[in-house]
């Protein structure tokens, strides 16, 4: 146990100074809760480590049904849905889809952090993982193009689950963290070119600061039909917190974010996806409808929404490999 903390530490310290060695430092600087130092919230989380940049992930494992690598080809299967507001989803016989056929279901959310260059970083270190090249976002755009895929909101993806809403027929979800800027500036028309569109979810403390995703970029990335939803205030560990303090983390962002964008804000990617429980309980009790983690992996019918998993994107993703 001693190990796997020390080890877990190590790990969750590397993410932590990626994040605080980036350009971006000053903005993960909050990262920590300032009442508690760095070393005592690390060993106080234990962590599991898994493959690859996914090394965070809850030790809540009790009702996570991991199914991997047999996901439908939701081509030739009962999906074949289009995007109506029709309430019941029919299947390929016209027959209203049972439970157990939502249960099979896989719907990928893919995250990105950064589109920007690589500036010499070895490949083990957080700075390459948590980046992907220009040239390697626009191509991945293209392939979801050219292998029809439709970007949707969460909100659309929560329809889809709830039988409300027929989707696309191949549909995937991407999501973008921490506000960074670089985004925009290298990735948003290799979406908006080509018809994509992405949910921003942002660190709400952060609306007014200059050289990030804030509040001057909210108009133009809704009219282009982006979605904003919540990072927290601050981006804490939640589960460092007591209630109070997770709590307003997430509800205090939620409203902020709500009147920047005059929009309904539901949907939470919890920092550095730390989550258990008791934090997943103050986030349905805060009016999020979805929670949302790294696990690499497409999300199912069934699945818990208070965690779903989400793909980290790296510039060796094969999304071939990685998408249903
Ligand atoms: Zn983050």
């Amino acid at each position: 146990m001693g190990a796997l903390v020390r080890r877990s530490a190590v790990i969750a310290a590397m993410f932590i100074f990626a994040l605080t060695t980036t350009s971006d430092a000053k903005l993960n600087g909050e990262l920590a809760n300032p009442n508690v130092p760095t070393t005592v919230q690390l060993e106080e989380k234990s962590l599991n480590r898994r493959s690859g940049p996914h090394a965070i992930q809850d030790t809540d494992t009790a009702n996570t049904a991991r199914v991997e690598g047999n996901a439908p080809n939701r081509r030739s299967g009962p999906y074949a849905i289009e995007e109506t507001d029709t309430a019941i989803i029919l299947n390929a016989e016209g027959e209203p889809i049972s439970n157990r056929d939502l249960s099979e279901l896989r719907i990928p959310i893919l995250v990105y952090h950064h589109v920007r260059e690589h500036e010499g970083w070895a490949k083990s270190t957080w700075s390459w993982k948590m980046t992907v090249s220009p040239t390697n976002f626009d191509q991945q755009m293209q392939w979801l193009t050219d292998h029809g895929y439709t970007t949707i909101t969460l909100d659309t993806l929560v329809k889809i689950l709830d039988g409300k809403k027929q989707g696309p027929e191949k549909p995937v979800v991407l999501t973008f963290d921490d506000n960074n800027i670089n985004v925009l500036e290298n990735g948003l028309n290799a979406m908006t070119s080509r018809g994509h569109i992405g949910v921003f979810y942002l660190v709400a403390n952060r609306l007014d600061q200059p050289g990030v995703i804030g509040r001057t970029h909210i108009p133009d990335l809704l009219s282009k039909g982006m979605d904003i939803q919540s990072h927290t205030m601050s981006h804490a560990g939640l589960t460092n917190l007591s209630n109070a303090q997770a709590t307003t983390e997430l509800a205090e962002s939620k409203r902020l974010l709500e009147e920047a964008t005059g929009k309904t804000v539901q949907h939470v990617a919890y920092p550095l996806t730390m989550h258990n429980q008791r934090i997943r309980d103050l986030t349905k009790a805060a009016g999020y409808v979805t929670g949302t983690i790294m696990d690499p992996r497409p999300i199912k019918g069934t699945d818990d929404r208070m965690k779903l998993a989400r793909i980290m994107m790296t510039d060796d993703t094969n999304l071939e490999q990685v998408l249903p």
